[in-house]
């Protein structure tokens, strides 16, 4: 049977709010909610994004939860990985396993009392009961279901145990599980980005466990508890879950508590509509880290999809995406990333820290010990490695470019053969000396500009060599390549007594 969604056009303000979607004058508390079962990802990521951009906006409480209660599906490493991704990408939480909190454990692993305490308040109302089917009959009822080509549910059997049933089953120690009644004719709600939203789960589904056999709640019942017990004002989460919501209101009401307000975003895909594939492993936070990405490149292309924002825009920095985040431009449509657009954003990324005097310090220090894995016995001065992360501002996309062969000649002497140098110019050696002439006669802070202007004058009066030629012999000398910037932009880069040496040594012999 098909699930009936009513949907309609978002209401922007709700009863008692200061004017902004669904912000009331309580505080705002909001909390990312990942299951440990794997690394973030950049849909994890932009879910997490969200929520810290909505608590900041709102001068709010940005909480990480972790919903470890499928202990069969746990990855070893993920939680802290989680948690540390979130830090590296400058979106920490401010409550979380790691950082504590008034409304702590953060582990839903360590907060078991808890559902127990709801599933005792729900097994005495009746809200909940008790349920004794073995998994080979449930088994049976999905196979009869598909044969029939029906969804499988849960037919609600125990639902009709009598207490003393129960009893007895209790006293055998028979196995069971808790099951919450859903009951018939389910309100309607307001998702803040989805607008009205009605789903008669009941007459879709079975009734839904909500204590496994172990002891563990499962999902829809531990994450009703927490976000409770965590004064959790607004729910911001994957439009995945948005057919969950009904289920979860109902056992608010059945627990007599007010439930959160509701914002489902839509999925996060690739450019072409397909799912963002985790296969690859090319999603996941640390590989981007891996590869020398900054944080804010990532927050700015997952937040360039169209939702939550005016207008897409390259380049905005975590301050700007604060400030410009609002959640009613939250649209229902996905959002499509483009994955190709990923060194053009790490471009004007890299080239703002470079800028930002706080930022520049950063890079060098990342760079220098990049520098130091790379070449084990050399070292690099902090003033050498700033001035060639400014004099190739807008050139690089990544720190890690410098790592290149092309740059190599940065970090160490280019071997140059002379036939290449002759195959060139014959006129080599007189024009390595008039470029240590202007070399030795320029001032120490010339300008990329003025250098450039002095050579090109300078060499444009040699008759035999054209200036083109010359400055292939320059590259070749200085560097080792035969294209590559500048040779003013190496000048500078190099400095100008070791550009003169290596002029020197190049053209001596
Ligand atoms: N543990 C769920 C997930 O990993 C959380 C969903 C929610 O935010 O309610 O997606």
């Amino acid at each position: 049977m098909r699930l009936l969604l009513v949907r309609v056009l978002l209401q922007a303000v709700r009863p008692g709010t200061r004017g902004c979607a669904g912000v009331t004058h309580k505080e705002i508390r909001v909390r990312f909610a990942p299951s440990p079962t794997g690394f973030l990802h950049l849909g994890g990521l932009r879910t997490a994004l969200y929520n810290y951009l909505f608590a900041k906006k709102h001068g709010g409480v940005f909480i990480l939860r972790l919903e470890d209660t499928d202990r069969s599906r746990l990855v070893p490493g993920a939680a802290g990985g989680i948690e540390d991704m979130l830090e590296w990408a400058g979106i920490p939480p401010d409550e979380s396993p790691r950082r504590g909190g008034l409304y702590g454990p953060y582990e839903q692993s360590q907060r078991l009392n808890l559902y127990h305490e709801a599933v005792q308040t729900l097994l005495e109302s009746g809200a909940a009961y008790r349920c004794f089917c073995t998994p080979q009959r449930l088994e049976l009822i999905k196979k009869e279901a598909l044969r029939s080509r029906q969804t499988p549910r849960y037919d609600n059997r125990c639902r009709h145990l009598t207490p003393s049933q129960v009893q007895e089953k209790l006293s055998k120690n028979l196995p069971h599980v808790v099951r919450f009644q859903l009951p018939g004719g389910a309100h309607s709600f307001q998702d803040l980005v989805y607008g009205w939203t009605h789903h008669d789960v009941a007459s879709v589904e079975g009734d839904p466990v909500i204590l496994k056999g172990d002891g563990f709640p499962t999902y829809h019942l531990a994450n009703v508890v927490d976000d409770y017990k965590m004064a959790v004002s607004h729910v911001l989460r994957g439009e995945e879950w948005l057919i969950s919501t009904t289920k979860h209101l109902l056992m608010y009401r059945a627990l007599g508590w007010q439930p959160p307000a509701y914002a489902h975003l839509p999925l996060l895909l690739n450019k072409d509509g397909s799912k963002l594939s985790k296969r690859q492993g090319d999603i996941f936070i640390q590989h981007f880290v891996q590869r020398g990405h900054l944080p804010d490149t990532l927050l700015d292309i997952i937040t360039n999809c169209g939702s939550g924002f005016a207008g897409n825009q390259i380049g905005r920095t975590l301050p700007e995406l604060i400030q410009q985040y609002n959640l009613q431009s939250t649209s229902t449509h996905s959002a499509l990333m483009d994955l190709d657009k990923l060194p053009e954003f790490s471009r004007v990324h890299l080239t703002r820290w470079i800028e930002g005097a706080d930022t520049r310090v950063q890079l060098v220090a990342q760079l220098q010990s990049l520098l130091q894995e790379t070449y084990k016995d050399l070292t690099f001065d902090k003033d050498y490695i700033e001035r060639i992360l400014v004099l190739r501002m807008g050139h690089l996309n990544l720190l890690t470019d410098l790592l290149s062969p092309n740059y190599s000649y940065l970090w160490v002497r280019p071997s140059v053969r002379q036939e290449d140098l002759r195959r060139i110019s014959s006129e080599a050696r007189e024009i390595g000396s008039l470029v240590v002439q202007i070399l030795q006669n320029s001032r120490h802070d010339t300008s990329l500009e003025l250098l450039s202007i002095e050579l090109k004058s300078r060499l444009q009066q040699l008759k035999a060599t054209k200036y083109s030629t010359s400055m292939k012999l320059l590259r070749l000398v200085l560097s080792g390549l035969e294209t590559g910037p500048s040779v003013a932009e190496m000048m500078l880069a190099l400095g100008p007594e070791e550009s003169i040496s290596r002029l020197q040594k190049a053209l001596s012999s």
